[in-house]
């Protein structure tokens, strides 16, 4: 079953074109992973599929379940499964983490007909949920990602993913300036909350991560495309090689 189908996608920042023709089918059950130069157009990407206002779409088609993703508003793209973590995670200071997860919690469960839960069964679940991420239950009291390190903030949106349970996860770069028993406890979670029914996009600049979390596909992109896909060991070559071979070899 195809979750997510990118058809020749071109995207633009002001007058600036940045996605060329981008193509990309993920099944579920599938993890890909897309490497890449900076300022290939990785994240970018994923604030496409996440619907972020400051990218404007020209051409091609972005299917979600079947449904054309692009028709929807960002809140909507959420509540219907698609969990983007930001490569820089926002800080809301005055918002509890606590009240912030169990808002979004909530929202996708009344979009799925579903009661919500009141704030002590929330309680329960989060603090079971908690221990994946070896967060300390202090961090669910605190503002939203205030103050966090890196890795807390890392953690903490691996806490959202758990307790959102996307059918669709894009993490880009969050195995950026984590420390190894952090990347570690993070690919762990990610890991736990892979299923038959939904699918991971991992954008990442390093194959490390990958030691950790075995994809199903590597891409490259470069120029705003995916040049070239292969299987895990495309990772490690690249970690060896670098890029230019890619570049070359491809014509890109
Ligand atoms: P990557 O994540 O692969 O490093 P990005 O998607 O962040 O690449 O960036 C791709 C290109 O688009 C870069 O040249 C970058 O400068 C440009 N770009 C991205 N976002 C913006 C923006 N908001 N305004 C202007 N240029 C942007
Ligand atoms: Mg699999
Ligand atoms: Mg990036």
């Amino acid at each position: 079953e195809v979750i997510l189908e990118v058809r020749e996608l071109t995207a633009r920042v002001e007058d600036t074109p940045i996605l060329k023709g981008l193509n990309l089918t993920i099944r579920a059950g599938e993890i890909h992973a897309i490497m890449g130069p900076n300022g290939s157009g990785k994240s970018t990407f994923s604030k496409i599929l996440a619907g972020h206002p400051d990218y404007t779409v020209t051409g091609g088609e972005v299917l979600y379940k079947g449904k054309n993703l692009l028709d929807l508003p960002p809140e909507e793209r959420a509540r219907e499964g698609v969990f983007l973590a930001f490569q820089y995670p926002l800080e809301i200071p005055g918002v509890s983490n606590l009240d912030f997860l169990r808002v979004a919690y909530n929202a996708k469960r009344k979009h799925q007909g579903l009661e919500e839960l009141d704030a002590f069964d929330f309680d329960d679940l989060v603090r079971q949920k908690i221990e994946l991420v070896k967060l300390d239950e202090g961090f669910l009291s605190r503002g939203v990602n205030e103050g966090f390190s890196g890795g807390e903030k890392k953690r903490n949106e691996i806490l959202q993913m758990a307790l959102l349970e996307p059918t669709l996860a894009i993490l880009d770069e969050t195995d950026s300036g984590l420390d190894i028993d952090a990347l570690r406890i993070v690919a762990n979670g990610i890991n736990q909350l892979t299923r038959p029914d939904n699918c991971i996009l991992l954008i990442t600049h390093y194959q490390r991560l990958l030691d950790y979390i075995v994809p199903d596909y590597v891409h490259v992109m470069e120029g705003g495309r995916i040049i070239l896909t292969g299987s895990k060991e495309l990772a490690l070559e690249l970690e060896a090689r670098g890029y230019d071979w890619v570049r070359e070899e491809e014509g890109a």
